[in-house]
């Protein structure tokens, strides 16, 4: 058990892959009291859950430029943290089965490309070069983009905290956040289970609890959190290269560096909830996806399931930055089914805010002020495309 600081100059609420790449980013720039407080374990939260996708054919702009970004960051992130994150750029297949969606994803890859990102639409004949287990006969066409891929998140997440650690950061685990005092409209300090740090900024990167951190000072966000389960299959030598997504099937399928190959489908219907419990009809519903899909994998044996929670936004987009009315309050959640692909991006630029008080222009589109609009603009995969 780690002795609690009286003070920091920042406390980042939550020890997933935001709060740990935060942490990093702004110990490197010399930041020397940082502290992170994780109620439970580090990657006890999404990002210790999911595959590790990560792929730049987004539907929104804005997000496709985090992703573009965040696969340069990845490319040379072993090296930077001296942590191999075990990133493997085995691109990412993204099959239509819908005339719906062949016309969406045109629009996409006409996005994709005017953003520098080299994706492309292929036929069913090429797809199946790609992954020649694919089923073809109800496919219409897909897009393909050889520079997504796919990493091992404990990696991303022990490689962060390692580095920030070394510069100076504090992670404290088993350490619950239980609320921020506020004075004259300014933060003033944290108040955790095991006592108080008095801090000028407060990180509210607390993922699916986000709305509960913010509402601590009276704000409230628009995160739902909602339950996704996902599947390990047993490891095999490396047959598939690229990530395979249906969004018709709400289906994704990826095989690590190591081998095993995750898999997972959504289930829209269900409410919002904090339930961690595995389901009974997932495996059936994920058997039936996926053989549809590659109907080879009847063969494979399943061999754990488990549910993780995402902090879903009504848009699909991660909020990120300051919020009017309490000053040094900042936003770092929100990022749905897209964290690892959208965060290491995203926490560059939250340090360069954080450090100079100003908001880089990258992050403009994210601000919390954006829900007063009446209308808009939605990612793919919130938007039901398929
Ligand atoms: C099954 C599944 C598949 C996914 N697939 C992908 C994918 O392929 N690619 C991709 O990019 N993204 C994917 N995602 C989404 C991704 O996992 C998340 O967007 C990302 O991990 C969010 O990171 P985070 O740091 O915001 O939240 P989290 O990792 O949830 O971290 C938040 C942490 O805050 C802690 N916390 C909360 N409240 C408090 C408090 N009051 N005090 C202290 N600590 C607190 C929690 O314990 C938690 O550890 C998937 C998610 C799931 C569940």
């Amino acid at each position: 058990m780690r002795q609690l600081n009286e003070n920091a100059d920042v406390v980042i609420i939550g020890g997933g892959v935001v709060g740990l790449g935060l942490a990093y980013r702004l110990s490197e720039k010399g930041m020397k009291n940082v502290v992170v407080l994780e109620r439970g374990y580090i990657g006890s939260g999404a990002s210790g859950r999911n595959p590790g996708g990560i792929r730049q054919q987004l539907s929104l702009g804005e997000n496709i430029i985090l992703a573009r970004e965040s696969v340069k960051i990845y490319a040379r992130l072993s090296g930077e943290l001296n942590f191999n994150i075990m990133f493997r750029q085995g691109g990412y297949l993204i099959l239509a089965f819908t005339e719906r969606e062949v016309e969406q994803f045109k629009k996409n890859v006409k996005l994709q490309n005017s953003l520098e990102v080299r994706s492309r639409t292929i036929r069913p004949k090429e797809a199946k070069e790609i992954v020649p287990m694919l089923a073809t006969d109800k496919l219409l066409g897909a897009t393909y983009c050889s520079t997504d891929g796919i990493l091992y998140p404990y990696a991303v997440l022990w490689g962060y905290a390692q580095a920030a650690e070394r510069m100076g950061a504090k992670i404290l685990t088993f350490t619950d956040a239980k609320g921020i005092k506020v004075e004259g409209g300014e933060v003033k300090a944290v108040v955790t289970d095991k006592g108080e740090i008095k801090t000028p900024v407060v990180i509210n990167a607390a993922g699916a609890h986000a709305a509960e951190v913010a509402s601590m000072v009276g704000v409230e966000l628009p995160n739902k959190p909602y339950r996704h389960e996902i599947a390990v299959i047993e490891p095999l030598k490396p047959f598939l290269d690229p990530m395979v997504l249906s969004l018709h099937h709400t289906l994704y399928v990826g095989q690590m560096m190591r081998g095993e190959v995750l898999a997972g489908v959504g289930n829209l219907d269900e409410p919002p909830s904090h339930e961690l419990r595995a389901s009974a009809d997932f495996l059936p519903k994920l058997a039936r996806a996926i053989i549809e899909v590659m109907p080879q994998f009847r063969h494979l044996a399943v061999m754990r399931q488990w549910v993780g929670i995402r902090d879903m936004t009504p848009d699909g987009k991660p909020i990120l930055g300051e919020v009017e009315g309490v000053r040094g309050l900042i936003q770092a959640n929100g990022f749905g089914g897209l964290g690892m692909m959208l965060s290491a991006s995203a926490v560059k630029l939250l340090a360069e805010l954080i450090l100079t008080g100003k908001t880089p222009k990258m992050l403009e589109p994210f601000s919390l002020a954006r829900f007063r609009e009446e209308k808009l603009d939605k990612e793919m995969y919130i938007a039901g495309v398929h």
